[in-house]
């Protein structure tokens, strides 16, 4: 039976990986190693929350020294903000360097885990994070599997991502701290760069669809007009007249065309 050592990024994203474990009736511990984690306030505020469900499941948690300068010497080159926005012609450029940061972000941590795991003689190692759809999955594998390797250790991948959901609810029904970006003080800003890019999206839809519907009210009140004027003209005026709109067809197709437009623009409405 292995001794698996658990990496856990949070404790939101710890609930399911712990039930599923303890369920298969697996031994395990956790292993809280997070320099990435900034400012230390947040650090502190994750850390709580774990320990706090920690203890309330009796799984047993190291903590390691927190030391923020190991994680940007490992990152060192890769640094910088590369927020993910549609639509932006930096989108496959930053997509492309964050890989790369966070993959040296992976590799930091589980190399921790698995040194830490070698010495507490531990069989293999896992982590929580897979758990995330927000991260980098095939990468995290990958980076689990090297440092295993490194260290001798079984790697325990699991792709845990369709309990995400289920963990994020359940973290709300028992009030546990949630952050809402990855760690790094770069996906903090990354992530305040992604929501200001996504409520103006949400702002520009909504002025669309205003405008859209002030054409269409005016459309019908323009139509209504030339019903009415339609209908003083027809006493002892020819019945060339346009017919009253159908509902529902757009504005421009209303619009009476003017007899003094040349014969050729006539003809393109
Ligand atoms: S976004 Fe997350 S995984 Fe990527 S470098 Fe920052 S903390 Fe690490």
């Amino acid at each position: 039976m292995p001794r698996l050592l658990l990496h856990s990024c949070c404790a939101p994203c710890s609930l399911e990986p712990t039930r599923l474990l303890k369920e298969q009736g697996l031994g395990f511990e956790l292993w809280y190693g997070n320099d990435n984690i900034h400012p230390e306030g947040e650090f502190r505020a994750r850390l709580g929350a774990l320990k706090a469900y920690a203890e309330a499941e009796q799984i047993p948690l190291t903590v390691p020294v927190h030391d923020p300068l190991r994680w940007q010497a490992a990152i060192a080159g890769l640094a910088g903000v590369y927020p993910l926005i549609d639509g932006a012609d930096d989108y496959a450029h930053n997509l492309a360097a964050k890989k790369a940061r966070c993959r040296a972000c992976y590799h930091q941590r589980f190399a921790g885990l698995a040194s830490a795991a070698r010495a507490g003689g531990f069989t293999a190692i896992s982590t929580t994070l897979s758990i995330s759809p927000w991260q980098f999955t095939g990468l995290i594998e990958e980076e689990i599997e090297r440092a295993a390797a490194a260290y001798q250790l079984e790697a325990g991948f699991v792709d845990w991502r369709e309990h995400y959901a289920r963990g994020q609810e359940r973290a709300r029904e028992l009030g546990i701290y949630r952050q809402n970006y990855c760690g790094c003080a770069y996906s903090q800003q990354e992530a305040e760069l992604e929501r200001a890019a996504a409520r103006e999206r949400r702002r520009q839809k909504k002025a669309e669809r205003q405008a859209s519907r002030g054409q269409l009210a005016d459309g019908r009140q323009a139509s209504r007009g030339q019903l009415a004027d339609g209908r003083q003209a027809s006493n002892g005026q020819p019945a060339e007249q346009p017919a009253a709109p159908a509902p529902g067809t757009s504005p421009a197709s209303c619009q009476p065309v003017s007899s003094d437009q040349p014969a050729e623009r006539q003809a393109s409405r």
